[in-house]
């Protein structure tokens, strides 16, 4: 157990994230449990929102402004922290007004939620937007930027083991990029996008030149997103369903079942251990559920 203190607030969290040890398809596959820390704070978006807090406190700010998808993980695991840290939080959802039960507890946790078109949604998000808003502290979609990948570097120390194949599913890249400043001699990630974006191993290789991070570190799939960002089919739903742990649709099912299907294909080394990140968005699972009529087990 690790306190994070904000404003002398302190915020109980399981750090390090326990390893739990599953077998797929007879091979033995570790996982580390980001989806454990909080209840409301999970995996890798406390990793990333960690050390924008501390930034914000350092900077005095009250207000904090971000945004997202109407079911982001992000945006629910920024209005509980804003809630516990006695922040304001104003909130721009892309797209038509929407219930669901990530907006019922952005609700219940005090956000002000403001519903955007998506053609509105882009011109907010290029940040100079807010240079009229000093005031608010900007956290951009997904919580993706430098400080993001400092926090999420410092999930690599929890890990012991050196020489390992590491897996991670891939939205905005703030956590594979995060894990890839951080990672072990002779360790490399496989990255499994959650997302169809024909630019996506470009704009990601640019990046990764930027940190000074070897592309012969880490392997992209982009054969797993099942259609595209948010996509699924009945495979996916039955695969998660039989996993002994809880998995999301939108990353980490998805994430998982690419590791099965490399297994079977013998395509990770034989003698390295595999570890996955459970990122967690678990949270998800019940406004995915409403919306398409309990299909998910719970
Ligand atoms: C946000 C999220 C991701 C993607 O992380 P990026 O840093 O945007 O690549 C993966 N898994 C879960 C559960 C998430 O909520």
């Amino acid at each position: 157990m690790a306190f994070f203190i904000f404003a002398h607030v302190n915020l109980e969290l399981n750090i390090p994230s326990p390893i739990s040890e599953v077998e797929i398809a007879g091979r033995k596959v570790l996982i580390k449990r980001e989806d454990l820390i909080h209840p409301s704070l999970s995996g890798n978006k406390f990793r990333k929102l960690k050390y924008n807090l501390v930034n914000l406190e350092n900077q005095g700010h009250q207000l904090v402004v971000s945004f997202g998808g109407a079911y982001s993980n992000h945006i629910h695991a920024l209005a509980f922290a804003c809630h516990y840290f006695k922040l304001r939080l104003i909130l721009f959802i892309r797209g038509e007004e929407v219930n669901n039960p990530t907006l019922d507890h952005v609700e219940e946790f005090g956000a002000e939620i403001r519903f955007v078109t998506r053609t509105e949604y882009r011109t907010i998000k290029n940040q100079t937007y807010f240079s009229e808003w000093p005031e608010a502290y900007v956290i951009p979609e997904g919580g993706t930027n430098d400080l993001a990948l400092k926090g999420v570097g410092e999930m690599m120390t929890e890990i012991e083991l050196q020489d390992v194949q590491i897996c991670v599913p891939y939205g905005s890249g703030g956590t594979s990029l995060g894990i890839m400043s951080n990672l072990k001699p002779n360790s490399n990630l496989h990255i499994f996008s959650a997302l169809k974006f024909p630019s996506f191993e470009m704009e990601f290789l640019l990046k990764c030149r930027h940190l000074r991070i070897e592309a012969s570190r880490y392997i992209l799939h982009d054969e797993f997103h099942f259609g595209g960002y948010g996509k699924w089919n009945s495979e996916l739903i039955d695969f998660i369903n039989l996993f002994p742990i809880p998995l999301d649709p939108i990353y980490t099912g998805k994430m998982f079942y690419g590791i099965k299907d490399l297994i079977n294909r013998e395509k990770f080394d034989p003698d390295r251990p595999i570890l996955a990140i459970h990122t967690g968005g678990l949270q998800g699972i019940a406004g995915f559920n409403e919306r398409f009529g309990h299909i998910i087990r719970t």
